[in-house]
């Protein structure tokens, strides 16, 4: 089945001219099914998948555009890691973060392609012998697809991080993670997945001394792949055979070995087919069946130096070593536990190396990552300066707006000046002559302030205006109005207030004055003011004559001895 997608796909690619959208999909989908077949072949249907998607986008960047060529990348991603380009690999699953950041924010939505590359760069930091890499990345998959609901992105995630523990000797966690895996492949019916994480429960129960657990699901296991992809079944017979022989099930277990060497001889991979033999030569050892350990130990030697596997080497330097010691000659058991000794330290060295590697990669990646984003900020700045300018643009009649006002407002205390305060006056009075309803005026002069100018400073003077213009905007209702006349002089208008209830106001007022505190000048410093009252159905309505009789009275207050309120309450 997957060389026959490879095939398929080969033929695409030479196919001249940019593919329509549907064809893509199909790409990209071959692509996907290919990620069993052998390692070129996933390569090669990914990187046409890919070139077809980018293609596409180009012409057309639809919203299915994007997400297609977001898919093409992680599969060109994976592919690139089965083949042992591991750098690559990262680099073209870095692209399709990118991607992810430049899509317009509905073109990808919740088939997001970001959880999924996540998940492969924790695969390619898993294959770089990275696990706190590969786990840190499968987090962040496991996060993307929770947040666009992806039940199977998070079961496949699960899966990989049971793989990583389990690597780790973590096979209690390893086995938490592969059985929430395993009950959402069984929820959803997918039997393939359901087959690979039945397995590696199996392997991790094995481990962890459970030999009937392991026995079962490896069974289990079997059957599924067997029904779902017979060609694929080498994995699991070598797990069954080896738990078979954990359980003691010796007859089943040869039966297992035999038919997984002709499986894997078949459709595996060499490296895979060197640790079955390996496994099986051990096997045979234990049995005590020397005689035919030497000739699948010998392939399996021979095959990992074919691959340049020197851990795989090693192992069956191990093994070669046991052989010969069982039988007597020393001095060969000696020697193949020299090399066995010498591959391994290679070996590590060669790990070690891969994971600083892939440590120095990630710190790469994590700047250009960094990079990006600074990039982007830039680039909301920018939108964001622009947007504003817009804005400005039409608030231009507002500001004249508020240009107006601002020419009515005192620049030192913000209260309406003068001239505001004369417009609304007169209207309040005119109003109050048509409605017969009275309007008080109440002006305050502030006593004696050329001292505390005098002994404070203008600066300090300035800032007891201020004061005293706050005193009156607290305490005044929405529908009067505060003014600075200009010096020290104030004056509150108060619409629908007859003299009686002015003069209420100007003794709060007044108290409240008199009561403030000035710490920033000198905490004994006290402030008064005199006030004089007067309202409009006093003088007949008249604007002009309101202000002559509330000053009037206010000199009043004055002469009779300053912080004090005419009239008088209750005069
Ligand atoms: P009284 O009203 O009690 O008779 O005495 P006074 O000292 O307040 O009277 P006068 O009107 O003679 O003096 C007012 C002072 O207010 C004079 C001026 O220095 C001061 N003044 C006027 N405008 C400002 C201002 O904007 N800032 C400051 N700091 N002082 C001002
Ligand atoms: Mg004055
Ligand atoms: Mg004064």
């Amino acid at each position: 089945m997957s060389s026959d997608h490879a095939a398929n796909v080969s033929d695409r690619r030479v196919a001249p001219g940019i593919p329509d959208t549907g064809e893509v999909e199909r790409l990209v989908e071959a692509a996907r099914l290919a990620c069993d077949s052998k390692a070129p072949e996933y390569l090669a249907a990914a990187e046409a998948a890919l070139e077809a998607a980018r293609a596409l986008r180009r012409r057309e960047p639809s919203k299915s555009a994007w997400a297609l060529e977001g898919a093409a990348l992680v599969e060109a991603g994976d592919a690139r890691r089965r083949s042992g380009q591991l750098r690559g690999a990262l680099e073209v699953l870095e692209r399709a973060l990118g991607l992810a950041r430049e899509a317009p924010e509905d073109s990808w939505g919740p088939a997001a392609w970001l959880g999924n590359a996540h998940h492969r760069i924790g695969i390619v930091h898993d294959s770089a012998g990275d696990p706190p890499g590969a786990i840190a990345a499968f987090g962040l998959a496991l996060e993307e697809h929770r947040r666009s609901g992806d039940g199977t992105g998070m079961a496949r995630v699960q899966n990989s991080l049971g793989i990583v523990y389990s690597r780790s000797g973590r096979y209690p966690e390893a086995i938490d993670h592969f059985e929430a895996s395993l009950a959402h492949a069984v929820r959803n019916g997918h039997h393939v997945r359901e087959a690979a994480v039945l397995t590696n429960l199996s392997i991790a129960t094995r481990l962890l001394g459970r030999a009937e657990d392991s026995l079962n699901y490896a069974e289990r296991s079997l059957v599924l792949r067997r029904e779902t992809q017979p060609e694929a079944v080498n994995g699991e017979l070598t797990n069954l055979a080896l738990s078979l022989a954990a359980a003691g099930e010796h007859e089943r277990a040869e039966a297992a070995f035999v038919e997984g060497e002709r499986a894997h001889e078949e459709f595996g991979e060499p490296l895979d087919l060197a640790e079955h033999l390996r496994f099986y030569a051990e096997y045979l050892l234990d049995r005590g069946r020397e005689a035919e350990v030497l000739a699948p130990l010998e392939r399996a030697l021979a095959l990992a130096e074919a691959g340049g596997a020197l851990g795989q080497q090693a192992a069956a330097q191990a093994v070669l070593a046991r052989y010969w010691k069982r039988v007597g000659d020393h001095a060969r058991a000696l020697e193949h536990f020299e090399s066995f000794h010498e591959r391994e330290i290679a070996a590590e060295r060669a790990a070690a190396a891969r994971e600083l590697e892939a440590q120095r990669w990630q710190a790469e990646l994590a700047l250009a990552r960094a990079e990006a984003a600074a990039e982007k900020r830039e680039r909301e700045a920018l939108v964001m300066l622009y947007d504003s300018l817009v804005h400005d643009h039409r608030d231009l009649e507002g500001r004249a707006a508020q240009l107006e006002l601002d020419a009515s407002l005192d620049a030192l205390t913000s209260l309406a000046n003068r001239r505001l305060f004369d417009l609304r006056l007169r209207e309040a009075v005119d109003r109050s002559a048509r409605t017969r309803h009275p309007c008080a005026l109440v002006v305050i002069d502030l006593d004696r302030f050329k001292s505390v100018n005098d002994g404070f400073g203008h600066a300090a003077g300035d800032e007891v205006l201020r004061g005293v213009a706050t005193v009156l905007s607290k305490r005044l209702r929405a529908s009067d109005l505060a003014a600075r006349l200009g010096g020290e002089e104030f004056a509150v208008l108060l619409p629908g207030a007859d003299l009686a209830r002015g003069v209420e106001v100007a003794h709060e007022l007044r108290s409240l004055i008199a009561s403030s505190s000035w710490p920033a000048m000198d905490p004994a410093l006290r402030v008064t003011a005199s006030l004089g009252v007067a309202s409009s159905d006093e003088v007949g309505f008249v604007p002009g004559a309101l202000m002559a009789l509330a000053d009037e009275r206010l000199y009043l207050a004055k002469g009779l001895g300053r912080d004090r309120v005419e009239p008088a309450r209750g005069a």
